[in-house]
């Protein structure tokens, strides 16, 4: 099985992008011109996901700005792409056939970059999205913050009630002095030249130049102040268009000794932490059905490490000899022959089990499962409608094996191979092999479990 991969999308006001992505790295993307009407966006964003699209992408998710009640996925307002009162979301998903992911633009980026980039690994973030406007979102306990389900919207956060009249309908909103839009009108202000850029201000001297990144970024050290006192959190990020640019500005005007600090990071993921925020968000939230293949030859350790695994987790084992042992035992002795046939029902039994399970279950399968071909196994993993494996390869010296084999003959029940098994077996222990199908942990089960890095590593994988 291969990695399971989404489509991120961006709607932005200049560019609509989109991006196949799996586990934070994007492998296509295509991009195309914004619109105003809905209409014309949702035809060119559909464009651009059969560009991007392949087998493997399991579920959408799309970065809008404005505000965005996420669990209904309603779009309450729009800016120049006003898709307020739209169905966007169940029209793509309707025309995909994927599970579709809703959310403000900014908070896509900030799962990003919290998941991949400059925030990686912290729980309580800020991020502001300076560009045309100024979009954020914000992370408190490793959850976005919504409110009543749109809240975040920190390019509203008022600086001056003396100041401009914001898109919003308030005041003096950090959005109309610290935006790169607003930066235009502070180089139009001064007399400066339109496409004069922030990066050559920072460092000239001069006093109009200097004013002008005072107006722009006095207030957004005004803005990330108040957030820091309100919210206390590891780093607030700057993103978006003119992030870096921002970022750099505001290094001119550090922040007053005070009870509160937090750093301040530029965001790293660039113009691609949109849909790469997008496509995280619609793998976590798409309906999963996961297994761990705990795998192995007979006696090469499998069950003490599917239960170490368990105890971590709480997931179930389903153990090919737990399904096979009770008809071993009611039914009347049978040959080698016989319990092969129970061993290829229990192995059904197992995927049969897993297919009726409810949406969103992991289980933990304790087999060996190169008993049988693996086209069988591929056939099993669609059935049973797994989206997600991972598989723990348990090894261990072939000769060890056949010991523990030949140790544990007297406790298992009638049925199994006997004793003239052992030199088979420690024959397969020296050609046996994993599946192959799914990411892989190979655990020496001559050593202690270490059921930390064990579980870890799945909480990466998986
Ligand atoms: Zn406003």
């Amino acid at each position: 099985m291969t990695t399971a991969t989404a489509i991120g999308i961006d709607i932005g006001g200049t560019r609509l992008r989109a991006a196949r992505v799996a586990g934070g790295v994007i492998e296509a993307r295509a991009s195309a011109d914004s619109a105003r009407d809905p209409a014309i966006v949702t035809a060119r964003v559909l464009e651009l996901v059969a560009q991007v699209r392949n087998q493997t992408c399991t579920a959408l998710g799309i970065g809008v700005p404005g505000q965005v009640h996420a669990t209904s996925r309603a779009i309450l307002s729009g800016g120049y792409v006003d898709l307020s009162g739209f169905d966007f979301a169940g029209q793509i998903e309707t025309a995909t056939g994927l599970p579709v992911t809703l959310e403000n633009d900014a908070t896509m980026a900030l799962l990003g970059e919290a998941e991949y980039g400059a925030a990686q690994g912290q729980r309580n973030v800020v991020m502001l999205t300076i560009g045309t406007g100024i979009g954020g979102a914000i992370l408190d306990q490793g959850q976005v913050l919504r409110g009543r389900g749109a809240a975040g919207q920190l390019g509203h956060i008022g600086i001056d009630p003396q100041g401009r009249r914001c898109v919003c309908g308030k005041i003096g909103c950090v959005e109309t002095t610290s935006s790169g839009t607003a930066f235009g009108v502070h180089l139009a202000e001064a007399g400066l030249p339109a496409d004069t850029r922030a990066e050559a201000l920072l460092n000239n001297p001069d006093p109009v130049a200097q004013a002008v990144i005072r107006a722009w970024a006095a207030p957004l050290r005004a803005a990330i102040d108040t957030l820091i006192a309100t919210l206390n959190p590891d780093a607030v990020l700057i993103g978006g268009g003119a992030g870096a640019a921002a970022h750099a500005a505001l290094a001119q005007f550090p922040a007053a000794e005070s009870w509160f600090c937090a750093q301040v990071l530029a965001a790293t993921l660039g113009d691609d932490a949109g849909v790469i925020g997008a496509a995280t968000a619609a793998l976590k939230n798409r309906t999963r059905k996961r297994a761990v293949f705990v795998n192995g030859v007979p006696a090469s350790g499998k069950s003490g490490v599917a239960r170490a695994l368990a105890d971590a987790t709480g997931w179930p084992i389903l153990a090919l000899d737990t399904v096979k042992n009770p008809f071993l035992t009611i039914l009347p002795p049978g040959d080698r022959l016989f319990n092969r046939t129970l061993g290829r029902a229990s192995y059904a039994a197992i995927f049969d089990l897993i297919a009726e399970a409810p949406a969103n279950t992991t289980v933990i399968i304790d087999a060996w499962f190169g008993f049988q071909p693996l086209e069988v196994l591929q056939c099993h993993i669609a059935r049973a409608g797994l989206t997600d494996i991972a598989e723990i390869w348990c090894h261990a010296p072939p000769e060890v094996i056949g010991a523990r084999y030949a140790a544990r003959l007297g406790s298992r029940p009638a049925g199994h191979p006997g004793a003239d098994y052992v030199p088979e077996l420690i024959a397969l222990a020296g050609r046996a092999t994993p599946t192959h199908l799914a990411p892989r942990y190979e655990v020496d089960t001559t050593q202690a479990i270490d059921a930390t890095a064990l579980t870890d590593w799945l909480s990466k994988t998986l």
